[in-house]
C-alpha cells in the first residue's frame, strides 16, 4: 500500500488543520493532546501524521521523511525552499511577521540590536533597507528582550497584538503576512503522483470552495 506521511506541529497549526483533514475524510484515531506518540494513525490506513517542531517540518519534507508538510510561511521563509513545492495556501494560523519595540527605542551610536528566532529573514530584511543590525538569536519569548535590555527591537509573529501591548511594545513595521502552507517533497510529487496530487486537489477544494 502506498502511504502518505504528513508532518505538522502541535498547537495552532494542528488545531486548525484537523478540521480540514476531517473534511477530506481523514480523522485522527487518538487525541494528540494526550497521546505521547510522535506518529499518529488516522482513519485512512494509508495516511499517517508525524508531530514535530514547527521549524523541523520543512527539513522532514525536504529529505522525504514526510511526503507532505504543513508549515507557516514564516518558517518557510527562514528555512528556504530547497527540495520543496509549496502548492497551496491553507489560509490558517494567519498572522503577521513584524518588527516591534518600544517607541522610544534608541540605540545611540551603536548598531540596533534585534532579537528574533528568524535570523535569516531579519538579516535580509534590514540589509534590503540598508541597515546593518546586530541580530541576537532567541528560541522564544522575544517580547522579553527589549524589557531587560537584551535587544532594542524584536522580529516576531503578531496576531492580535495583545502580547506586544501587555509588554509595553508597539508594532513598527510589517515584514510579511503569514499563513500556513502545504509543502510537498519534490520526489514524492513524482513517485507518488496520483496520491499526492489527489490530496492537494482535495484540500484545494476544501480551502477554496468554488
Ligand atoms: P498575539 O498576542 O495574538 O499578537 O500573539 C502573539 C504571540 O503568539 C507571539 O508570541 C507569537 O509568536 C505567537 N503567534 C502569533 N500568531 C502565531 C501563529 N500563527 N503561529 C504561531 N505563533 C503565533
Amino acid at each position: 500500500m502506498e502511504t502518505l506521511t504528513i508532518a505538522l506541529s502541535k498547537g495552532r497549526i494542528l488545531k486548525e488543520t484537523l478540521p480540514l483533514l476531517e473534511k477530506a475524510g481523514i480523522q485522527l484515531l487518538e487525541n494528540p493532546d494526550t497521546s505521547r506518540k510522535l506518529i499518529l494513525d488516522t482513519s485512512d490506513p494509508a495516511v499517517k501524521l508525524v508531530i514535530i517542531r514547527a521549524s523541523d517540518v520543512p527539513t522532514y519534507v525536504q529529505y522525504g521523511a514526510a511526503d507532505i508538510g504543513i508549515a507557516g510561511k514564516d518558517v518557510l521563509m527562514e528555512h528556504g525552499g530547497d527540495g520543496l513545492y509549496e502548492p497551496l495556501d491553507l489560509n490558517i494560523a494567519n498572522c503577521r511577521l513584524m518588527v516591534a519595540g518600544r517607541t522610544e527605542a534608541d540605540s545611540g551610536q551603536r548598531r540596533l540590536r534585534v532579537a528574533t528566532k528568524y535570523v535569516n529573514v531579519t538579516r535580509d530584511y534590514f540589509a534590503a533597507g540598508g541597515s546593518q543590525v546586530e541580530i541576537i538569536k532567541l528560541y522564544g519569548s522575544m517580547e522579553l528582550a527589549p524589557l531587560v535590555g537584551l535587544a532594542d527591537i524584536i522580529v516576531d509573529l503578531v496576531d492580535t497584538g495583545n502580547t506586544l501591548k501587555a509588554n509595553g511594545l508597539e508594532p513598527m513595521e510589517k515584514i510579511a503576512d503569514i499563513s500556513s502552507r502545504l509543502i510537498v517533497n519534490k520526489a514524492s510529487m513524482k513517485m507518488k503522483h496520483a496520491k499526492v496530487q489527489g490530496f492537494i486537489d482535495t484540500l484545494t477544494t476544501i480551502v477554496n470552495p468554488a
